[in-house]
């Protein structure tokens, strides 16, 4: 099913990401976590891909297998990093064949230890959505920002840019993590003045374990953490339980506020973790 169409017949859908394993024998246990989450009422989840293509074929795989042994719609990752026109175009032939029919089109970072050129076949992510529409029927969600992308001079020049992606055939967007939905809100209406329409899905990260809130901030690019997120890490970051019961609180704080704002949906960054999506999703069920 394409996710447009979900969009289109209920909303706020709700979405979990997940994320392959680093080694192919980490397969079941990834397939394990998902098909535990898949009991929750989910409208799709998404399957992140190394950038650079390390683990694309986990990433096929599990989305895969979220559609077919699980009946939940699949949303599968690709960056154009590091990528040849022709990989890219073998990724999709694959994407193709295994039924997979909702791509999110993403450049990617540098990869790690990557040599050699690093745009030999994209620059942006929509150079790769033309030509994921071009080369087959698939639905194509794109990665957007409400603090600003960390190569952008500024917000303004970002949404420019994301506006061109857009323009080339994006259905649907996907925000980058963000703490502070006020910075949400005023983005989503700049994107309205820009002429963006497409349904915004913003992505909500539960802090959980301390080990978390360096790679919070790295994978976040900067997003601003509040004062109030702030204590509750100085507060309970020496004390695992409390940190998990305070972050996910914080998580389910931000999502009834995005719901009563009429947010499009709620991204849920799972880390892999069935029991903190059980969570937050058991109380803010019916809002869905
Ligand atoms: C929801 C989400 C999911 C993600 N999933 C993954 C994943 O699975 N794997 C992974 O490796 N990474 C993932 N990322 C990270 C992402 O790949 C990086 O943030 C990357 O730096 C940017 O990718 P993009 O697709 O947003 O790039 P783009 O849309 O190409 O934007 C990158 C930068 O280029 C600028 N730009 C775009 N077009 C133009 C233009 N025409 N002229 C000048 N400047 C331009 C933009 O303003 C921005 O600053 C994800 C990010 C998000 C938000």
């Amino acid at each position: 099913m394409f996710i447009r169409d979900i969009f289109k017949q209920k909303k706020p859908v709700l979405s979990f990401e997940v994320f392959p394993p680093k080694e192919e024998d980490g397969l079941d246990a990834v397939l394990g976590a998902v098909k535990e989450m898949s009991a929750l009422p989910i409208d799709y989840m998404s399957v992140t891909y190394g950038a650079g293509g390390s683990n694309s074929k986990s990433t096929a795989k599990i989305a895969a297998y979220l559609k077919d042994n699980l009946s939940v719609p699949s949303l599968a990752h690709l960056t154009c990093v590091a990528n040849t026109k022709d990989a890219v175009k073998s990724t999709l032939a694959e994407y193709k064949k295994m039924g997979i029919e909702n791509i999110l089109a993403l450049r990617g970072d540098k990869p790690r230890d990557h040599i050699g050129q690093l745009f030999p076949g994209y620059k942006y992510a929509s150079e790769l959505v033309e030509d994921i529409k071009k080369y087959g029927d698939f639905c194509v969600g794109g990665a957007c920002y409400p603090e600003c992308h960390p190569d952008s001079d500024s917000l303004d020049a970002d949404i420019e840019n994301l506006k061109i992606k857009v323009d080339a055939g994006v259905d649907f967007l996907v925000t980058q993590m963000f703490f502070d939905n006020d910075k949400f809100y005023a983005f989503r209406d700049r994107c309205v003045k820009k002429g963006i329409n497409i349904p915004i899905n913003p992505g909500i990260m539960p802090l959980t374990k301390a080990q978390q809130i360096q790679r919070m901030a790295i994978l976040s690019g900067g997003s601003s953490m509040p004062a109030k997120f702030l204590r509750i890490i100085s507060k309970y970051q020496d004390n695992p339980e409390a940190l998990k019961q305070a972050g996910i609180a914080y998580a389910v704080e931000q999502i009834i506020d995005l719901l009563s704002n009429d947010a499009d949906g709620i991204h849920i960054y799972t880390m892999n973790r069935p029991e903190i999506a059980e969570k937050i999703v058991g109380v803010v069920n019916n809002l869905f």
